[in-house]
């Protein structure tokens, strides 16, 4: 496993819509090893594939409950709505607040091949609806109804 360089924002990479992947294959296999090296090492809970340069629809997730790879994700359900803080780690120290659903169902498939589906709340949703944005090339910035000012994020970190 090795870290990945995170891409970010400026970056044009980050604003293109990617490819399906279509081989679960061993290089597959390294870049969803790599990317979850990253994300523990940059502690944030979500990861997409343009983020660390790769052009693929793959994105990895955790909140805290195990890590979840996603290859070529959709969302089927969403319900309820409500405004949180979010960020972004290729915008770092950056946080806005953005309207999410409260609940989300998402159909992808794992790393050899096979289909599932999961259903997640609150912060998993979220997430979610983050990681997977990534991959049309749509940043949290883009649907953020404010940004948090430099004062709030202070009080953040108390
Ligand atoms: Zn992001």
């Amino acid at each position: 496993m090795a870290l990945r360089n995170i891409v970010t924002e400026g970056d044009d990479i980050l604003l293109k819509k990617c490819r399906k992947v279509e081989k679960f294959d061993k290089k597959l296999w390294d870049l969803l090893d790599d990317m979850a090296e990253t994300l523990y090492h940059s502690g944030g809970v979500g990861l997409a594939g343009p983020q660390v340069g790769v052009m693929r629809r793959v994105c990895i997730i955790d909140v805290g409950d195990g890590l979840v790879e996603y290859i070529n994700p959709e969302i089927i359900y969403r319900e309820g709505k409500h405004q949180v803080v979010e960020g972004c780690l290729s915008s770092p120290g950056e946080f806005g607040i953005v309207e999410r659903p409260i609940k989300v169902k998402a159909r992808a498939f794992d790393r050899n091949g096979n289909q599932f589906e999961v259903e997640g709340e609150d912060l998993f949703a979220q997430a979610m609806c983050h990681e997977f944005d990534h991959l049309d090339g749509v940043l949290f910035k883009s649907k953020v109804i404010r940004m948090l000012s430099p004062d709030e994020l202070k009080q953040d970190d108390e």
